[in-house]
């Protein structure tokens, strides 16, 4: 399935329970990824236990089963195509860990679909100050997805009602804008993930509704630039050691060009390795260019030497070792104030490690940027702030600017994320031989 269609790494996201596993079995089924049989075992199976309403997002646990028992090199990915795009669905919904890897999930995305459910009290829910809804579209801008479509969903417990749709459709724009998101070119599709209504086929029950279906509004993204110039970075996701091939680290290209043949080094650990084969979606490739998410199996390296969150560059210009680092953050929620010497995690690409805030730098106004205050000695709920961070153990941290994926980042305590960032700039720490 390497098609020739241009790649975009998708996420979904929105509050529990608005019906983002229904969405995606569903719309896995409708694009021909799910087959008959396996559909009308799940209803036979809903029927008997009296949860029908479970079919469509029982495809995702299915699927998740089907990909252990397959012994192959596992990208942990589903996929399915559109008429313009291959979308590689990543971090799907229904995953225990969801909430918390949607943090380095959204660091790989390019664009996402926020499911917002409509029903009476759902919606509310969601935008309140502990929702997810308003969570989750400040991390999406955090992480740098520009791309989102809107699919306010359960349309049929509203009774297709337009008037909760325009209800719905406001206050989410009101919260994309917020964080800097451009409303005007945002689709907001009425759905039902349950029922299928403007998944794939315009829906008879809201003739109202004249915007694309979801799969359309999915076309209308554009493909992200691939930074094919810039220096090597893959984040590692996952590291396995298969029979008969050896070490295999897999992870998504972010920038830079990989080849059969190249000499690697993986950072933190500064172990380096030969790229003997490169595989995509079970296919062998040559090379491997920004977006393509790969495994590779390099000689050299025991699988034990390396581990989730390394980054592999090329020798000529290894990733960057933070001793520490400055940011611009965000907080999203913290229940007191956050002073020096708090030490919560940071999640940034794939890694996570404990972070301590070494010094509160300036407080920032945050629609313009200015400063409020000159070291401030705590920062709240709400406010913006540029701090120096200190990671506890040894971890690759890039500045935005010159490689953004592995500039951004999420800070997280006790489940919750307390802010996001971006980094202005790096101290590396020194690497012994
Ligand atoms: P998630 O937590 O966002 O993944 O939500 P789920 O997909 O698990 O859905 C939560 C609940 O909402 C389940 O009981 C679904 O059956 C139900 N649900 C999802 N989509 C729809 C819909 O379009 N209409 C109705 N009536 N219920 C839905």
């Amino acid at each position: 399935m390497s098609s020739e269609k241009p790649h975009l790494n998708l996420v979904i996201i929105g509050h529990v329970d608005h019906g983002k596993s229904t969405l995606t079995g569903h719309l896995l089924f409708l694009t021909g990824h799910v087959d008959e049989r396996k559909i009308r075992e799940l209803e036979e199976l809903a029927k008997k236990t009296g949860k029908e309403f479970a079919k469509w997002a029982w495809i995702l646990d299915t699927y998740k089963e089907e990909r252990e028992r397959d012994m192959t090199i596992d990208l942990s990915f589903f996929k399915f195509e559109t008429k313009k795009y291959f979308f590689t669905l990543i971090d799907c919904p229904g995953h225990r860990d969801f909430v918390k890897n949607m943090v380095t999930g959204a660091s790989q995305a390019d664009c996402a679909i926020l499911v917002v459910s409509a029903k009476q009290g759902e919606y509310e829910a969601g935008t309140s100050l502990a929702g997810q809804t308003r969570e989750h579209i400040f991390l999406a801008k955090t992480m740098g997805i520009n791309q989102i479509v809107v699919a306010i969903n359960k349309m049929d417990t509203v009774n297709w009602s337009q008037e909760r749709y325009e209800e719905v459709k406001q206050g989410v724009s009101k919260l994309l804008k917020m964080v800097g998101y451009k409303v005007d070119k945002i689709h907001f599709v009425p759905v039902s993930a349950y029922y299928g209504d403007n998944l794939v086929k315009p829906s008879p029950n809201m003739p109202w509704y004249k915007g694309p279906t979801l799969i359309e509004a999915l076309d209308t993204f554009e493909p992200p630039p691939r930074p094919v110039d810039k220096p090597l970075r893959i984040p590692i996701q996952d590291v396995y050691s298969i029979t008969g091939v050896g070490t295999v680290p897999v992870g998504r290209v972010e920038t830079g060009v990989l080849k059969v043949g190249d000499t690697v080094v993986f950072m933190p650990p500064n172990k380096k390795g030969e790229v003997k084969s490169i595989e995509t979606h079970h296919v062998r490739i040559e090379k491997a260019l920004p977006g393509d998410n790969i495994g590779f199996n390099v000689k050299g390296i025991a699988r034990a030497e390396l581990r989730r969150g390394d980054v592999c560059g090329h020798p000529t210009s290894p990733p960057t070792v933070a001793e520490e680092f400055t940011a611009r953050i965000i907080i999203l929620y913290h229940p007191t104030a956050i002073g020096a010497g708090y030490t919560p995690v940071l999640h940034i690409h794939t890694a996570t490690v404990p972070v301590r805030f070494a010094e509160l730098i300036k407080k920032l106004d945050t629609r313009t940027g200015a400063t409020i205050e000159e070291h401030p000695s705590y920062l709240k709920t709400g406010e913006a702030a540029i701090v120096k961070l200190k990671p506890l153990k040894p971890v690759v941290v890039e500045k935005y600017s010159d490689f953004p994926p592995l500039g951004r980042f999420a800070i997280r305590d006790s489940g919750r994320t307390i802010a996001a960032g971006v980094v202005i700039d790096v101290k590396p720490a020194k690497i012994g031989k």
